[in-house]
């Protein structure tokens, strides 16, 4: 299968749903991983343009260690806004990876950016569909399933399938090591050890699966986007 993960930022990928892609990925499947915004805003002391090229590179490192193909970024951070040069740019993100299953993040997490990414996704894995509907890409016509992944420290966020991710938490910790910029900033300015609250949450979701560690998923319920069987690895 093509899986593609689309997060707002450079590193929200590897912290909410690392183990299950890399998961994907030694199961041989063909794994896209996008970030809509460079992160740019993700620091201080720091100008954002430097910023945007480290975070850039970041991406790429974590991505190759499992072997996935990153694209984005389409915007700045706080650029993630229902506009239709949004809706194009993320269509061509779809079209691009022709996916079996799209996972983002959940209509409830806990800023604009992560919200507005999970509207534009579900807005444009249909518009992706659409022959009619012109960007720089051909229609992909597939009306593509999704899996919204958990929220940060799963805060309105009701689980529906847990994946056991203990075979490859080791992987999600070196992929998000790789996101050295963030660590300073994220104990700073959100108060949170990246580190110790992967760990934390993928505990807490394996104890609530009867594993070591987990990650979290909902599938997208609606008419024409529900699968008849599990896209999720086993
Ligand atoms: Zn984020």
């Amino acid at each position: 299968m093509n899986i593609l993960a689309i997060g707002a930022h450079p590193d929200d990928l590897e912290i909410l749903c690392g183990g299950t892609l890399a998961k994907y990925a030694k199961q041989g499947h063909k794994v896209f991983m996008a970030h809509l915004t460079s992160g740019n805003m993700g620091g201080k002391d720091i100008s954002s343009e430097e910023l945007a090229k480290i975070r850039d590179g970041e991406a790429k490192k974590a991505g190759e260690i499992i072997g996935a193909e990153v694209l984005g970024p389409v915007c700045e951070d706080l650029g993630v806004l229902f506009t239709p040069e949004m809706r194009s740019r993320v269509t061509d993100i779809i079209r691009q990876a022709k996916p079996d299953l799209i996972i983002t993040h959940s209509p409830n997490d806990y800023m604009t950016d992560h919200i507005i990414t999970s509207q534009l996704v579900f807005d444009c894995a249909f518009s992706a569909t659409l022959p009619h509907y012109k960007t720089s890409l051909p229609a992909y016509e597939k009306i593509t399933p999704i899996y919204y992944m958990d929220t940060l420290l799963g805060h309105k966020f009701h689980p529906e399938i847990y994946i056991d991710i203990t075979d490859f938490f080791e992987t999600k910790k070196a992929m998000l090591a790789c996101h050295e910029s963030q660590y300073k900033w994220l104990k700073g300015h959100h108060i949170t050890d990246p580190f110790y609250m992967i760990e934390t949450v993928a505990r807490f979701r394996g104890l609530q699966a009867g594993v070591m560690y987990a990650e979290a998923f909902a599938p997208e319920k609606v008419w024409g986007r529900v699968a008849p069987f599990n896209l999720l690895p086993s």
